[in-house]
């Protein structure tokens, strides 16, 4: 399989480098680089990646390619967001300056744990995968999930959510060397979306 990271800022090498660890474990996938509109149309999934979500939003409407995400979506096209990423899935974003593509009915609050100081490393466990390092760098808080299945909570707070073939978190997988975020993706990427089983995600019959 394909998977496409949408590629003009944040940790974009980094979720390329998690995609060749996990071909390296003898897995299917590689990773491309996206930064035009045709190039969406060969990949089977696409990563938007932590950074700013302002920048991130500025770039993909400026290369066209906010709207053709938005279609392919519409087309059943999986989709995974860490950080900044899961700010431009969600349907609200609170901030005029980030129109968000609503893939995830959930609403969000930038910066929401305070500033780049408050930005921490802590355990978190995710339903269908267990423990997994968390990391938190000026992230964004769900203030509400909407019709969104919550995968994990830190704190008593929703951090990672997917409907669909929309999932997001508000950490960043892409920093560790935990690659079983990212291949939960790829199996929503196989599965052509997936529906909760109450167990963490489990396969859809289309
Ligand atoms: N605070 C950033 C934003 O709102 C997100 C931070 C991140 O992706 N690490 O875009």
């Amino acid at each position: 399989m394909k998977i496409g990271i949408v590629g003009f800022q944040g940790d974009v090498q980094e979720h390329f480098e998690m995609f060749t660890r996990i071909a390296n474990m003898g897995k299917n996938v590689s990773a491309i680089i996206i930064r035009r509109e045709n190039e969406l149309d060969n990949v089977d999934g696409l990563v938007i990646p932590g950074g700013e979500s302002t920048t991130i939003y500025k770039l993909i409407k400026e290369y066209n390619i906010y709207d053709k995400i938005k279609e392919k979506f519409s087309e059943g096209f999986p989709i995974m967001g860490t950080c900044a990423g899961l700010i431009l899935l969600s349907k609200n974003t609170n901030d005029p300056r980030v129109e968000g593509m609503g893939m995830l009915d959930s609403e969000i609050l930038r910066n929401g744990y305070g500033r780049q100081g408050e930005s921490f490393i802590d355990l978190i466990n995710i339903k269908g995968i267990g423990e997994v390092p968390g990391v938190f760098i000026r992230a964004p808080v769900i203030k509400d999930t909407g019709t969104t299945e919550v995968l994990a909570y830190y704190k008593n707070q929703p951090v990672m959510i997917y409907s669909r073939y929309a999932l997001g978190m508000t950490f960043h997988p892409e920093l560790t060397e935990d690659t079983r975020i990212h291949e939960m993706f790829m199996k929503m990427v196989e599965g052509e979306g997936y529906i909760s089983t109450g167990e963490g995600i489990g396969v859809m019959t289309k």
